[in-house]
């Protein structure tokens, strides 16, 4: 892939399409003060269309953030123009303060200052538990 634009940074590629926005909301990217690029639709020959997101700047991005929402993204850190590491994102065994608990009973609905914490149950069909209720996410 094209990494020219990037000097210094991160490249998260492989995001299905669409996902792209989604991304950059959650790890609030809006926050930064470096430049930071969205490609949506970008052909693949594996996808057929994918997003990328690239970062100009070398931060601390929330893997377990980003395996969550998009458990086939590649990550791409960038140093000097050149591509120095390469790796995928993991589906996270715990996610924590990345959703929300549906459950209207459950403690985090009381509890405000409580962390919403969710258990990989299911690796499979990547279901995801409440701590505390065991309701499943979605
Ligand atoms: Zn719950």
């Amino acid at each position: 892939m094209n990494i020219d634009s990037i000097k210094n940074g991160i490249v998260i590629d492989h995001i299905s399409a669409k996902k792209g926005m989604e991304l950059y909301e959650a790890l609030d990217l809006t926050s930064l003060d470096c430049s930071v690029a969205i490609i949506t639709n970008a052909k693949s020959q594996k996808m057929g269309k994918k997003d990328i997101i690239k970062i100009d700047k070398e931060i601390n991005i929330d893997l377990d953030k980003i395996g969550f929402i998009e458990p086939n993204a590649t990550i791409n850190i960038v140093k000097n123009g050149e591509l120095i590491k390469k790796f995928k994102v993991n589906l996270p065994e715990k996610i924590v303060n990345v959703a929300k608990c549906q459950n209207p009973r459950c403690i985090t609905s009381v509890e405000k200052d409580l962390d919403q914490i969710f258990i990989l149950t299911d690796k499979e069909k990547q279901v995801y538990r409440c701590k505390y209720c065991e309701m499943s996410l979605k």
